[in-house]
């Protein structure tokens, strides 16, 4: 096991609970953070890089205590933050070369096949002389990713990678985390885009309101919306109806009547039709089942 999390405990000084004893083991391999905007993510993947102390609990990082042996754990450790910044004066393999020293790479020669390899990987060897201020969003992630990767760490930290980006970019970005995460390292990517998930996680946990949820496959998480997902066909007033009781997903106009998808165990008074979930169905099923258990303090 790459990552055990046990008891841990976020309180912030304004008395915010943001992290409620969360328990997790995170395998090899690439695993999904998916929550909504608030649940605690960042503040998650914060503790994880060893920014921020927790409030109680313990983290094992490959046999480092994330308490105790800080630089061990950041040693091991490449993060790619929400909000990466580039300095204007850096062109792209200038930025890549500054990493490689930060991360200790002290060696000019070997630094340079690093960084030029490096940017062979990540598609970014053709813009190397280009200012990293100006690369498009997607191509800015790709050098993220290069940072966090220039020291060979064993785990990589990625925060809302896709937020902003087109759906190509998003694409090949995605496509680069699963090639990297072949090479034998952990990926943590969190998200709180469904898509993020289901294309390139084999593991997962749905992380709501500080609390874990799901942890789970893409398709554990699946199977067990199975039956919770309707078709049906309504009219203006039943619609209103409808949505006022159960989160509707799909709504699509047909004539003077709607066709809509439901998520919900069952749907009272109407003839609905079960439909095949997909993970967005499921996670909204989950999202609404799971809420109303926690109390937020
Ligand atoms: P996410 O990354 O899932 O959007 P965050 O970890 O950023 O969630 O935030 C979780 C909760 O903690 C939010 O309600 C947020 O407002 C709160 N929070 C984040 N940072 C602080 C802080 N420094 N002080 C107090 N509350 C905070």
């Amino acid at each position: 096991m790459s990552i055990t999390i046990k008891n841990l405990n976020k309180i912030y000084p304004n008395g915010h609970h943001a992290l409620k004893d969360i328990n997790l083991v995170i395998p090899p391999g690439m695993f999904g953070l998916l929550g909504p905007n608030g649940a605690g993510k960042s503040t998650l993947m914060r503790i994880l890089v060893a920014l921020m102390e927790p409030t109680s609990g313990e983290i094992d990082v490959y046999g480092y205590d994330i308490l105790k042996q800080r630089k061990e754990v950041r040693r091991v450790l490449g993060y790619l933050p929400q909000d990466f910044r580039f300095f204007a004066k850096y062109k792209v393999y200038e930025f890549l070369d500054y990493a490689a020293r930060l991360s200790g790479m002290n060696n000019t020669r070997q630094r340079k096949d690093a960084v030029d390899k490096m940017l062979e990987e990540v598609g970014l060897f053709d813009v190397r002389e280009r200012y990293a201020s100006k690369l498009s969003g997607g191509m800015k992630r790709r050098l993220g990713i290069a940072q966090a990767l220039i020291h060979n760490p064993k785990v990589i930290i990625v925060d809302e990678p896709t937020t902003g980006l087109d759906p190509e970019e998003r694409i090949r970005f995605r496509n680069l985390l699963s090639e990297v995460s072949a090479h034998d390292v952990t990926i943590i990517l969190s998200t709180h885009i469904v898509g993020d998930i289901s294309s390139t996680c084999k593991d997962m946990a749905l992380l709501n309101k500080g609390q874990i949820s799901f942890v789970g496959s893409p398709e554990d998480m699946l199977k067990m919306t199975e039956g919770k997902v309707w078709r049906l066909r309504v009219n203006n007033e039943q619609y209103r109806d409808i949505n006022e009781k159960y989160p509707v997903i799909s709504t699509i106009p047909m004539g003077l009547d709607w066709e809509i998808q439901v998520v919900a165990d069952q749907i009272e008074g109407y003839d609905a039709e079960p439909f095949p979930p997909n993970l967005e169905h499921a996670y909204v099923y989950y999202m609404e089942h799971h809420l109303d258990l926690w109390t937020n303090d």
